[in-house]
């Protein structure tokens, strides 16, 4: 039976009244510095995204409310062991990190990394370092050693917070590439002090600190760096400001309906932007408690921590969503959870079947929402009170201006207004998580923009409700299991192993992955393609880029189309393994940008 194509809702039906009931209201009247208005600001002034997040509930009402809950990995089979930091206690920790940089010379502008897994002094440090004035960049801890190399080169990284497991593994073989890099602070493994040649024990360093009032800084200087891809090139960092905060805490309000006593889960991991945006700065600055999972994915556990934390509410991902429905019902009707009052995900296309499934087996709907790290937060939503149409977007959020527009010859766009027309997904510069640069990539970022108007990348459609329709990437990027992946960065890789000539990286349909990297490759001449080399390769590829970025998927060819300038023509590539006739690429997406 197919289900209907609007799941309608109304704001007097829902458990909790939603922050935002009247739209076209909330619309109309919204302005960016009313909303920053609702921010108090550090004394003295300024603007400070830990100070916000942390420092503002730390002497308040709030003070010994949990504001971290930290769940360990422990016995799969016993309980799941909890370790929480109320807001003083978080403020405490993170003033500790401050002065830590500080002693070590390390100051406002300076750059600092954290390379770990989902760990409190993560937490601590990004939020002390933040409060620093520092500009912090958090790393996903499953890169291989090329990608870490790569980003802390380009992002000139003086100080990296990392583990003692994860520094032997990756970061000490690349360590001299990177001569910036003053001071390593390690997380031990065990409960003792670590004490590894060139590095410093962090832990004692943070017990033996004086909390450090915050540095000054302003909504205009540099506080995030987030590395995302490109079709070409190197990775770009794109540069976040202190600003960003007023975009955290609308969208918290709006998206994601944050009420005071909320228990909340954002299951992304802070090395991609959903999990610094929402896994660790917007649930602070409401006040309300944030589970963090330090363990992977497992069906099971995540019911658990559902039912167990009485998680509120719930930020996750279609990777994450396929992989609870192909665990079964089952798993999911072991447990209970009256807490839950809403979902969302993003970083992919929900797919109507998934939005229904949570309705289905969770006994709510999953809202989708659609942003990207250039805009820092959430831009297009699904909110509480909507209605739902299953495999859409959702709606922009207060304050957003979004557009569907096509590129012109001359460089500029023109506004495709027809509804259900296709074209490139732009938003109106202006609201404050708005990326401000790509770190040392001045003219890509200029090329970015079409007068004031930010281009996304992205392809949509805007039917007559309003409501936006993902569509595909502009461009070459992968997206697989919600990461996105340049295709230069791996074929780059492959390239380095001796028995490759040439490689180049497509994204191909996989039913929970959403796409996964598949790598076409022409040998060296006299070199002979048998399952051995490809397992090789694919092994060389995870050894440097980790398991998250290397292929999972690999064809020896005898050679690779090329436009006659010498491109790698992808896209062909890509009609070719879609079964899509070669001269008909008009499917895919448009050849022309490249970002
Ligand atoms: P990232 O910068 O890594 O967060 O990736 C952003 C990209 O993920 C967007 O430009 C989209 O291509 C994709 N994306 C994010 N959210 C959605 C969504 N709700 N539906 C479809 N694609 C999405």
């Amino acid at each position: 039976m197919g289900r209907a194509a609007v799941i309608h809702k109304a704001a007097a039906d829902l458990r909790v009244p939603p922050n935002l009931s009247d739209y076209d209201a909330t619309c109309g009247g919204f302005s960016w510095s009313e909303m920053a208005a609702q921010l108090p600001s550090p004394p003295g002034g300024g603007c400070n995204i830990a100070w916000s997040a942390v420092d503002r509930h730390a002497d308040g009402p709030l003070k010994d409310r949990p504001a971290l809950r930290f769940l360990g990995s422990g016995d799969p089979a016993g309980p799941i062991p909890v370790t929480e930091f109320s807001y003083a206690e978080l403020a405490d920790r993170a003033g500790r990190f401050t002065r830590v940089l500080r002693d070590l010379g390390i100051g406002k502008g300076d750059r600092l990394f954290v390379f770990a897994d989902r760990i409190p002094e993560l937490y601590i440090a990004v939020l002390g370092a933040l409060r620093n004035g520092t500009v912090v960049t958090p790393l996903f801890s499953a890169f291989g050693p090329e990608p870490l190399a790569t980003r802390l080169g380009l992002g000139s990284a003086q100080v990296l917070v990392t583990t003692e497991a994860l520094y032997h593994r990756r970061v000490a073989a690349v360590r001299d590439r990177v001569p910036t890099l003053g001071h390593v602070l390690l997380v031990g493994d065990g409960e003792e002090r670590t004490d590894v040649p060139g590095t410093l024990d962090l832990r004692s360093l943070l017990d033996a600190a004086e909390p450090a009032a915050p540095t000054p800084t302003t909504a205009d200087d540099p506080a995030l760096l987030h590395f995302t891809s490109g079709t070409t090139g190197t990775p770009k960092g794109a540069l976040h400001v202190h600003g960003a905060v007023v975009t955290h805490y609308a969208t918290g309000t709006y998206a994601l309906d944050l009420h005071p006593d909320d228990i909340f889960w954002c299951t992304a991991d802070p090395g991609w932007v959903t999990g610094t945006s929402y896994g660790i700065i917007a649930p602070l600055l409401h006040g309300v408690t944030s589970v963090v999972d330090e363990a992977e994915f497992e069906a099971d556990r995540w019911y658990r921590i559902l039912q167990d934390q009485q998680v509120s509410v719930w930020y996750t991902a279609p990777t994450a969503i396929r992989m609870l429905m192909r665990a079964g019902p089952e798993v999911a009707q072991r447990h209970r959870f009256p807490n839950l009052r809403f979902i969302a995900s993003v970083g992919e296309p929900l797919a109507p079947d998934a939005v229904w499934w949570g309705t289905d087996v969770l006994g709510l709907p999953i809202h989708d929402n659609w942003w990207q790290t250039e805009t820092g937060g959430i831009m297009i939503a699904n909110t509480p009170a909507f209605d739902i149409k299953p495999g859409s977007m959702g709606r922009p959020l207060p304050g957003v201006e979004a557009h569907i527009v096509r590129r012109d010859e001359d460089g500029g766009v023109h506004e495709v207004t027809d509804a259900d027309s296709e074209g490139e997904l732009a938003l109106r510069a202006g609201w404050p998580s708005m990326f401000r640069g790509y770190l040392n990539q001045d003219e890509r970022y200029r090329k970015c923009f079409a007068g004031d108007l930010y281009l996304t990348g992205d392809l949509a459609k805007r039917d007559a409700d309003g409501y936006f329709w993902f569509v595909g990437r502009a461009d070459d990027v992968i997206k697989s299991a919600g990461h996105l992946i340049g295709p230069f960065e791996v074929e780059s890789a492959l390239a380095e192993h001796p028995a490759v000539l040439e490689a180049a990286v497509i994204g191909v349909p996989d039913e929970i992955l959403g796409e996964k990297v598949k790598a076409f490759v022409v040998l060296e001449r006299g070199i002979e393609p048998d399952d051995a080399l490809r397992r090789k390769l694919i092994g060389h590829a995870r050894v440097r880029l980790g398991a998250a970025v290397a292929p999972k998927e690999l064809e020896f060819v005898d050679s690779l189309p090329h436009t006659r300038s010498g491109k790698t023509l992808r896209r062909l590539l890509k009609a070719r393994e879609l079964g899509l006739a070669e001269g008909d690429t008009s499917t895919l997406e448009s050849p022309e940008v490249t970002r």
